[in-house]
């Protein structure tokens, strides 16, 4: 829950700050957990009847594992937000968030949440050359090579066989 009061925005830019503690529900089944509270500061202004714009910044620190070799890896996170929240129920903009009519407040929890989803990297690696395990007995590479890694050779070596034996 990150609440902020829309009777104030609409009189003045209100400042949004909060600190959610990395064990927050919001956080909870992602593929990543986050390795501190997630701070998040801002404005929330009033546009136009009903309309709000929200700029914030969310920083913390995430812990991912690499794709390749599934280590944990650390990751920080400084994640630019700009939101536009509108009461209109047709507004279908697919950026802008739809809230109640008349709301008082607003919860900015799903909005942080999202964010910071986006601002995780999909495609982590714990280095640019992570090795990787290996496909056939899950060995880290980083750590040392193992035998199987020579098979497709084996299998290459076949091929070249079988085609020798082949007619021209
Ligand atoms: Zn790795
Ligand atoms: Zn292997």
């Amino acid at each position: 829950m990150f609440r902020v009061d829309l009777r104030a925005a609409a009189r003045a830019p209100v400042v949004t700050e909060a600190s959610l503690a990395a064990d927050d529900p919001l956080f909870a089944d992602l593929d990543f957990v986050p390795a501190q509270a997630v701070r998040v500061t801002g404005r929330l202004s009033m546009t136009g009847p009903g309309r709000y714009y929200w700029h914030a910044t969310i920083e913390t620190m995430v812990v991912g594992s690499c794709r390749r070799c599934l280590e944990a890896v650390q990751i920080a996170i400084r994640a630019p937000v700009a939101l536009w929240f509108t009461e209109d129920q047709e507004d279908d903009d697919p950026s802008v968030w739809v809230i109640p009519q008349r709301s008082v407040e607003l919860d900015l929890g799903d909005p942080v949440r999202e964010e910071l989803i986006l601002a995780v990297p999909e495609y982590v690696l714990c280095r640019e050359d992570c090795r990787g395990l290996c496909d056939q007995c899950g060995q880290d590479l980083n750590v040392g090579s193992c035998t199987c890694r020579r098979r497709p050779d084996d299998r290459w070596s076949a091929l070249e066989a079988l085609r020798g034996r082949l007619p021209e």
